[in-house]
């Protein structure tokens, strides 16, 4: 998508530990034109599945996910993260090592909002080494819900998380792909990009 990619070149700040910032239009400040335009592209990506839930886990994933909905009109979950030990009963829950914040944390949703029958899109924000939503993918699993597929906005192509993710069979759309970035230099190659 060539207008996350130039906005992601012109804003975009590039961290150590190959980290791409992009608070001032995703993760913090949230350019809602641009999520709109993030969600008619998944729309289009998608229109040829069914689904009636996106799925998509606190707190980055919310914002994007609820615009995405609109183009798909159906409703949002959002997987809590929790360090509470013991949770039993009601919810699924899967154990998901955090990028970001190198630590591990479980993350629950409530069995009343997700089960057999329901066709799930996972949208979020990053994909890196693919925890977050392989963590997904085990509470849709564990439901018995269908996975239908995921829509990520920005993968770093040169980490882990796609290969494993296509590899094992499921549908990834990202909207952008992240091949290199580099700290000093600030440079930032896009796959597939049309320019
Ligand atoms: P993964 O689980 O695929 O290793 O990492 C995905 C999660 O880590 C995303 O939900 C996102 O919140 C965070 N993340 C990973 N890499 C980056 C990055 O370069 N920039 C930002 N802002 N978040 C990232």
């Amino acid at each position: 998508m060539q207008l996350l990619m130039d906005r992601i070149r012109k804003d975009g700040k590039i961290k150590a530990g190959n980290v791409l910032k992009v608070d001032s239009f995703l993760n913090h400040q949230m350019d809602i034109e641009l999520f709109k335009e993030i969600g008619k592209e998944f729309k289009r990506r998608f229109a040829d599945v069914e689904i009636n839930k996106i799925l998509t886990i606190e707190a980055s994933g919310i914002g994007i996910a609820c615009i995405v909905a609109q183009y798909f009109n159906v409703p949002v979950v959002f997987a809590k993260k929790t360090q509470t030990k013991n949770i039993a009963g009601e919810v699924y829950t899967s154990r998901v090592e955090s990028y970001t914040h190198g630590r591990i944390y479980d993350i629950i949703v409530a069995k009343e909002f997700l089960g057999k029958g329901d066709k799930v899109l996972v949208i979020d924000d990053f994909l890196a080494n693919g925890k977050a939503l392989e963590g997904l993918t085990a509470l849709i699993k564990e439901s018995g819900a269908e996975l239908v597929g995921a829509g990520i906005v920005i993968e770093k192509g040169f980490q882990v998380g796609g290969d494993i993710i296509r590899s094992s069979g499921i549908r990834l759309e990202s909207l952008a792909i992240v091949d290199s970035m580099d700290e000093e230099t600030g440079t930032i190659v896009f796959r597939n990009e049309e320019k």
